[in-house]
């Protein structure tokens, strides 16, 4: 695209995130102009670089919400895709501990809701049991969810991109949408690269997939969105055996919590971490760890990870969630709206957006198309 370049492409997708990406690759059709911008040099180095990679299997969501039908419908096409196209991934379940009555009430509410959203196989066990299958955890009560797993984010991407390509779609990184105007039956569209060069173009259709910018982009063509940004820590755990625990472990949530509690997951090559933790910050992307939240985090998890000992645990990563709802505020859903013809925005995609990505671009394609 050179300055002052004319020329019209039927879909435009901002953000190279999963979700784009997965946009992209059910959209795209040998013969469709599909591009997707980029503002970033490479694909996926925004929140879905950042995140736990865990397959979540729908539990916690309001029913009926987007994000309790469409984790649950991205959970079994992760599964079937990842198996059938080698994406490395594995399925090894998870376990909610509760320390006390209380929490194993709360496990049982979980149960409950859980169940409703379709949430498959979910178990609710006793001491014994969860002694049987993780003998060095501590905990009173657990409910199991056998349909959780992990996936490599990076891997899922990469194929998600590969199948755009293969039909003909376009990825421009380093290219910036800056002004977006609705002009007769399309919408014209400014972006900036990374040099500076400015350029524009008519797309018939765009879909606004870009993250932490998302609510920004929306309101380029008159949306009125706002989002806030929660940070979410982790710390690694090093110096344990290997294998002293298999499955993801995660506390019972607090009531109202913003996120899930300080929980412990694994990557697939068994390494451990601890978080994420949830903060409210400023809109702005920093990244860094306190040291101090290592011995924070230590002792969150060392109610149920009776094993570890403080020199275990060290601050690592984090990542932003682009949240719809304010500190104060109620559960609010995805919002995946066509907010005018041919412009379909996808605002607060946090968590489960990775699990949900595949069923998210379906749902984008069937607003599109019916
Ligand atoms: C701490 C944390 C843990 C999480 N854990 C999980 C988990 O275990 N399981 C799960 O299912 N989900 C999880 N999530 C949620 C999941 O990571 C996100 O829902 C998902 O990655 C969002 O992807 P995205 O494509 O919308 O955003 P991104 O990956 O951020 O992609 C958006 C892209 O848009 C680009 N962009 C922005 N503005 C513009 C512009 N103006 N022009 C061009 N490009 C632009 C950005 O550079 C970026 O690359 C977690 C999230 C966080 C923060």
């Amino acid at each position: 695209m050179g300055k002052g370049n004319m020329e019209k492409t039927d879909i435009t997708i901002i953000g190279a995130g999963v979700v784009g990406l997965a946009v992209a690759a059910e959209l795209a059709r040998p013969g469709m102009n599909v591009f997707i911008l980029e503002q970033n040099a490479r694909h996926g180095e925004g929140i879905s670089s950042r995140n736990s990679e865990v397959i979540h299997a729908g539990i916690y969501y309001p029913e009926g919400s987007l994000k309790a039908e469409l984790c649950l419908a991205g959970n079994r096409m992760l599964y079937e895709s990842a198996r059938r196209r080698g994406i490395p991934h594995q399925k090894v379940g998870k376990l909610i501990v509760a320390a006390d009555p209380l929490e194993t009430g709360e496990l049982e509410r979980l149960f409950t809701q859980g169940r409703k959203n379709g949430a498959a196989a979910l178990e609710m066990m006793g001491g014994e049991h969860i002694a049987r299958m993780e003998p060095n955890i501590r905990a009173r009560a657990a409910l199991y969810s056998p349909e959780t797993g992990i996936i490599s984010a990076h891997d899922l991407m990469n194929d998600f991109l590969a199948r755009a390509l293969e039909n003909q779609a376009h990825l421009i990184c380093r290219t910036r949408v800056i002004r977006i105007e609705q002009e007769n039956n399309a919408w014209r569209i400014l972006t900036r690269n990374d040099r500076g060069e400015e350029s524009t173009f008519l797309s018939g259709v765009v879909i606004n997939c870009a993250g932490l910018a998302s609510d920004t982009v929306a309101n380029m063509m008159g949306g009125a969105y706002r989002l806030y940004y929660c940070k979410g820590d982790y710390c690694g755990i090093s110096g344990v055996k290997p294998g002293l625990v298999r499955r993801l472990i995660y506390p019972a949530p607090l009531k109202n919590s913003v996120g899930l509690g300080v929980h412990l997951t694994m990557d697939l090559n068994g390494r451990l971490k601890l978080g994420p933790d949830a903060t409210y910050i400023d809109r702005v992307e920093d990244y860094t760890v306190a040291p101090e939240k290592a011995a924070l985090f230590y002792e969150h998890a060392v109610k149920f990870l009776p094993f570890l000992k403080p020199e275990n645990v060290s601050a690592d990563m984090a990542g932003i969630r682009p949240k719809r709802q304010g500190p104060k505020d109620a559960f609010a859903d995805f919002a995946i709206r066509a907010d005018a013809p041919g412009f379909i925005n996808l605002v607060g995609i946090e968590s489960p957006g990775l699990t949900a990505s595949p069923a998210i671009a379906r749902y984008v394609k069937d607003l599109l198309f019916h």
